[in-house]
């Protein structure tokens, strides 16, 4: 919210986002694990803790750019010159420019180009999420609730008023699919967990339209030591895919976009090669870029930014 607030935005994505007073977390039985005043984040730093839907975002986003935004249009590779970048499209066209930026998400084109193709690492569980409708007498505003079972877990929290997002994780092989109609991958969701102490997860699937529900393999990556080369460099889940377990990754390519516009703005140019594990190393906004992202990537976090990176200040 503070780097949406610096685009100008956060007003925007108030007027539909929940604020949250507190992640709750608990056992499927309905023991309390812990309570997180988010909150009180308000008086600390300026802002809320929201959710907000992908598409309600990008909806904002793209009403503040005054670029026009093409979609549609698949990246196959690039080619870099002298002069700039050309970037190449499925359908044979190509598109010139003084530099690429590949935000093109966990299995980006562009970064197998520059990096090689590595595919991303999975995590070993699945991720089925839905949208539920319940008004706020059902649902009170802002609630956040993480449930965890035996090898399986519940989050919800609303998104915008009367709407519900929910994630029922499930430890398994990659690559697997539901068969059966969506009915039925509801139907099996409501046995997963069956019996659970909250009685909002019941009632979340019972209001939840099984065609909205969406299967996928969590995936992550480890910390790259490179994020740029040239007139190339890569930002968001591209550069530094990273599990939904922290609720970080959205956030992460929003305040990388923002340290690298600072730096593009400057006029230095793409920031070259960076090192998470060094924090010193590499040129100041590189260093910056690859500090606020390498402790959520990894297990151990760093606690200090290194030098001339502070939490929170946009270049
Ligand atoms: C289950 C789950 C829950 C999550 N919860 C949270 C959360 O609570 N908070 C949070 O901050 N993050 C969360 N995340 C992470 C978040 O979704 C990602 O980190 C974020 O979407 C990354 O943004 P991105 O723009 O880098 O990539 P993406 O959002 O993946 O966007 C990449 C874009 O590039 C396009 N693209 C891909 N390949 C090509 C190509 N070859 N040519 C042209 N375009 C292409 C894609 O269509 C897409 O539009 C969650 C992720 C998952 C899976």
């Amino acid at each position: 919210m503070l780097a949406l607030d610096h685009l100008g935005v956060a007003d925007q994505v108030s007027a539909i986002a929940p604020a949250q007073s507190a992640c709750n977390f608990a056992t499927s039985a309905g023991r309390t694990i812990g309570t997180w005043p988010v909150g009180q984040f308000v008086q600390r730093y300026g802002q809320p803790t929201v959710a907000i839907g992908r598409s309600d975002l990008h909806g904002i986003l793209r009403d503040a750019v005054s670029a026009p935004v093409v979609t549609g249009a698949e990246v196959t590779g690039y080619t870099e010159h002298d002069e700039g970048v050309s970037l190449h499209f499925a359908d044979g066209t190509s598109e010139d420019g003084d530099l690429l930026i590949g935000a093109d998400g966990v299995r980006s084109a562009v970064r197998a180009q520059l990096l090689g193709p590595q595919p991303p690492d999975y995590t070993g569980y699945i991720a089925w999420r839905g949208h539920a409708e319940l008004s706020p007498e059902e649902f009170p505003p802002g609630t956040f609730q993480a449930l965890f079972g035996p090898g399986t877990r519940f989050t919800y929290y609303d998104i915008a008023p009367g709407v519900v997002h929910w994630m029922s994780v499930a430890d398994g092989p990659a690559g697997g699919r539901d068969e059966g109609t969506p009915e039925q991958t509801l139907d099996m969701l409501r046995a997963r967990h069956a019996g659970w102490a909250d009685p909002m997860v019941r009632r979340i699937l019972d209001a939840t339209v099984p065609e909205s529900i969406l299967r996928g393999d969590v995936l992550d990556r480890k910390p790259d030591p490179v994020w740029g080369r040239g007139r190339v460099t890569l930002l968001g889940d591209a550069a530094h895919a990273m599990s939904f377990n922290i609720g970080q990754g959205a956030c992460q390519a929003i305040e990388d976009g923002l340290v690298l516009a600072g730096h593009l703005v400057s006029g230095a140019g793409v920031p070259g090669p960076c090192a998470p594990t060094r924090p010193n190393a590499g040129s100041a906004p590189a260093r910056c870029r690859c500090w606020r992202t390498a402790s959520a990537c990894s297990a151990p976090c760093r606690t200090r930014p290194p030098s001339g990176c502070a939490t929170g200040s946009w270049p």
